[in-house]
């Protein structure tokens, strides 16, 4: 590894440590940071607007005490730790907030965070649950909306060409990111899940255009190393909700798997959907959100006669990647609380039977003091499957 390349990772690291790192410093410069929760913020719109997107993280080293003064614990405990370090003034640097329907847990506390934090903006976007042509109208207009709403705040009227340039720019970052997949296609892989975790949560928290320059640096990195110091190893698919924290992919990793693949946010169900270009910005970013974004809490009618049928069409993307990244067992990871996740569980397992791939599901708190204890389950796990 030369010089240059170790700084790159090194500059990884550094911001997954030290999150907000970049947002903090672009504040200073007086710039407006927009912070926001899940992935269906388009965060096209808070680019265009001239604003800096920051995805607010939580922490699992961090026990949740200040935040559950004000929110009930059987909320999701994601949610509750994001809620508590922004009580605790980690996130200080943020001018605003932007939190969308995504489940209950989100949707019922926007209140709470609104009271708690007293920003000088916040807005909360209404995303339909379900997928027919007055949804999507509905959730058009909504967008249209927020754009006006948030233009307002920025001081700028945000145009259809800014946000076709924005739509461009996270095009390319999601790009980008689906080549740092492809670094995992090979046995032995050439790069870890856990960097991956860690590579693609420090971009969330960067502008774009520089969330841009790093994969393409990170990219540049492993594809001159020579050879790979990983082992083969089974190969693991994680599925699930919202991870943000590297701490269980390592666990999984140190237990003697690779982890090639995920269908969680702040992964491929982030990622993987890019927005249609050269039509109505709106539109595509509609469409991108509501319909491409493959989450629980989005309710698709039943598709086919069989129930067979009916979980191939909601559960083929990933099969899909599941053969693409030539996965031999599914871990299915869900946090305590998370009802959409939580509701799906018995369908996601029946696919995954349907296909004949070996699943282990998991229920956790997230802390790092729980996520320890699941090591011999994952371990006997490999075993099975190895
Ligand atoms: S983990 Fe589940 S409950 Fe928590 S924010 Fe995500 S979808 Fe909502």
């Amino acid at each position: 590894m030369n010089e240059q390349n170790s700084d790159i990772l090194s500059k990884v690291e550094r911001h997954y440590q030290e999150y907000g790192l970049r947002a903090r410093e672009l504040k200073n410069e007086d710039n407006k940071v927009i912070a926001y929760l899940c992935s269906l913020v388009p965060v096209e719109i808070i680019t265009a607007a001239g604003c800096v997107p920051f995805r607010i993280r939580g922490d699992v080293h961090e026990p949740i005490t200040k935040g559950d003064t004000n929110l009930e614990t059987i909320a999701c405990p994601f949610v509750r730790s994001c809620f508590d370090l922004s009580v605790k003034g980690r996130y200080d640097f943020c001018d605003g907030l932007i939190i969308p329907h995504a489940c209950d847990s989100l949707a019922r506390t926007y209140s709470t965070w609104r009271y708690s934090l007293e920003l000088p903006y916040s807005h909360f976007i209404n995303v339909p649950h379900t997928l027919s042509e007055s949804s999507m109208e509905f959730f058009m207009a909504e967008l249209n909306t927020f754009r006006k709403s948030l233009g307002k705040f920025a001081g700028k009227e945000i145009s259809d060409d800014d946000l076709a340039e924005a739509i461009g720019l996270y095009n390319e970052n999601r790009d980008k990111a689906k080549a740092l997949y492809e670094l995992r296609t090979s046995d032995p892989p050439l790069i870890s899940g856990t960097e991956i975790a860690k590579i693609l949560t420090v971009g969330m928290s960067l502008p774009v255009a520089e969330s841009n320059e790093l994969f393409d640096e990170v990219l540049e990195e492993f594809r001159q190393k020579k050879g790979t110091p990983l082992q083969k190893a089974p190969r693991i698919m994680l599925d699930g909700a919202c991870m943000d924290n590297i701490d269980f992919v390592k666990l999984v990793e140190d237990s003697g798997a690779n982890v090639v693949v995920d269908s969680l946010c702040i992964g491929t169900r982030d990622y993987w959907p890019n927005a249609d270009v050269g039509g109505d910005p709106v539109d595509a970013l509609a469409h991108r959100y509501l319909d491409k974004i493959n989450c629980p809490r989005t309710y698709r009618e039943k598709a086919g006669e069989t129930y067979d049928e009916d979980l191939r069409s909601r559960f083929g993307d990933i099969g899909s990647l599941s053969k693409e990244f030539k996965v031999d067992g599914v871990i299915l990871y869900i946090y305590k609380y998370c009802d959409p996740f939580g509701f799906e569980v018995p369908a996601r397992k029946a696919y995954f039977d349907s296909i004949k791939m070996p699943v282990l599901y998991l229920e956790d708190e997230y802390s790092a003091g729980t996520i320890g204890r699941l090591r011999t389950r994952i371990q006997a796990f490999l075993e099975m499957i190895g």
